[in-house]
């Protein structure tokens, strides 16, 4: 049972539209769900730019802000990778990102670097998410893992089970509107399926509200490049449920 009282949940989620509303008039264009047509809505910028750094520093009823979750975190011994790390690897990107990128663990280099998707999977990953029209700076980029399993092997269940809350923490934080699953483990784990990405990929799936892209992990697109061209059909559809919702990259003229 959620240990969250209503009237904070309920805060919380007029927050989250509030918050949404704003990046939409930010972005700027607006257009009423379920209407087509685009509304001109004049606010001064500074107002908006103020009103999203509050957002961003104040704790949301039940939510915490990423400083908070990274603090909770701490020095990390929860589980025995802790023994074998060299950093903990919490997650880069916007706090507000209406898009959120989730994939399996550090590997070396992010391990060295203390950054999520640095070496050769983090470039391809970069390389998807500009092609989309965003940027590393404008998404929200994380594991399910913080630290590096010993020689990249899978994640063990003991290890998900550690850091699972911490991840459920930035998603609650964050608020994207779509997650994009990247490989196996990552799909599985923010589903709670045991399926094969073939059988998850290609069609989003709800998680608590947030819809959820499984799609093939970038490292695994290096070794088959044949598949790239799913994992492009599945980031099409990615991009036009943002379309839909009306949310478009920032710093995208208006339409
Ligand atoms: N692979 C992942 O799943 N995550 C990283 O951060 C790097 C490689």
């Amino acid at each position: 049972m959620s240990d969250v009282e209503p009237a904070d949940e309920l805060i919380g989620l007029v927050r989250q539209v509030r918050a949404q509303l704003l990046r939409h008039v930010m972005a700027g264009g607006w257009a009423a769900p379920g209407g087509a047509t685009a509304r001109p809505v004049i606010v001064p910028t500074d107002v908006i730019v103020d009103e999203l750094a509050d957002e961003a520093a104040r704790p949301l009823g039940g939510r915490r802000t990423l400083a908070q979750i990274r603090a909770d975190l701490g020095d990390c011994t929860r589980c025995k990778l802790h023994t074998t790390r060299k950093s903990i690897v919490f997650g880069v990107g916007d706090p507000n990102a209406p898009l959120m990128f989730v994939g399996e663990a550090p590997g070396e280099q992010e391990d060295k670097r203390g950054e999520p998707f640095v070496g050769p999977a983090g470039e391809l990953l970069d390389k998807m998410i500009e092609a989309m029209g965003w940027s590393r700076q404008s998404v929200y980029i994380n594991n399910i893992l913080c630290c590096r399993p010993p020689g990249n092997r899978n994640p063990q269940p003991d290890e998900v089970e550690s850091c699972k809350p911490f991840l459920d923490a930035r998603i609650a934080s964050i608020a994207p509107r779509i997650i994009v699953a990247l490989g196996r483990p990552a799909s599985n784990t923010l589903l709670g399926r045991d399926a094969p990405i073939s059988a998850l990929r290609g069609k989003f799936h709800d998680r608590n509200g947030v819809k959820v892209m499984p799609t093939f992990h970038p490292a695994y697109l290096l070794r088959e490049p044949d598949k790239k061209r799913d994992a492009w059909a599945d980031l099409k559809l990615v991009m036009a449920e943002l379309a839909r919702l009306g949310i478009t990259p920032p710093g995208t003229p208006r339409g």
